[in-house]
């Protein structure tokens, strides 16, 4: 695609600088609670969520999971996504634990194609030079 990205861009905060630095690699990180024993978390913030501790780092996820839910958006919610529709967003439980809200890549967005449980893999749409956006794709 050749035209320029018309749609809200993410924006990189203090906390999440190297989330979209390795983003930007291709590469799905996580925050980790050491305190916990490994306890990996997101969205990345570097107090743990799990018990607050500041003992925390950034591992890198297998980029593996499973739909948890979803919804199939028919009416773009802006007119960057126009052409887009239908589209997925989704809830997505990581193999490392965390859930997060991202989209399924999917040629045929139907519930027979979308199934609770399914395995799927990331997936990162390069959005601009600075930002790719990590996505999921049915394994
Ligand atoms: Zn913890």
């Amino acid at each position: 695609m050749t035209q320029a990205y018309n749609k809200p861009l993410p924006v990189p905060q203090v906390e999440s600088d190297v989330y979209w630095q390795k983003a930007k690699e291709h590469e799905l990180w996580l925050r980790s609670c050491n305190a916990c024993g490994g306890n990996a978390y997101f969205y990345p913030r570097d107090i743990s969520p799990c018990c607050f501790s500041r003992d925390t780092e950034w591992v890198q996820a297998s980029g593996k999971a499973t739909l948890y839910t979803y919804a199939i958006v028919h009416r773009a919610p802006h007119p960057g996504f126009v052409a887009d529709v239908p589209f997925v967003t989704a809830m997505v439980e990581l193999d490392e634990g965390p859930i997060m809200a991202t989209n399924i890549v999917i040629d045929d967005p139907t519930p027979e194609n979308l199934v609770i449980g399914m395995p799927l893999e990331v997936v990162f749409e390069d959005a601009t030079e600075d930002i790719s956006i990590p996505k999921f794709k049915p394994v």
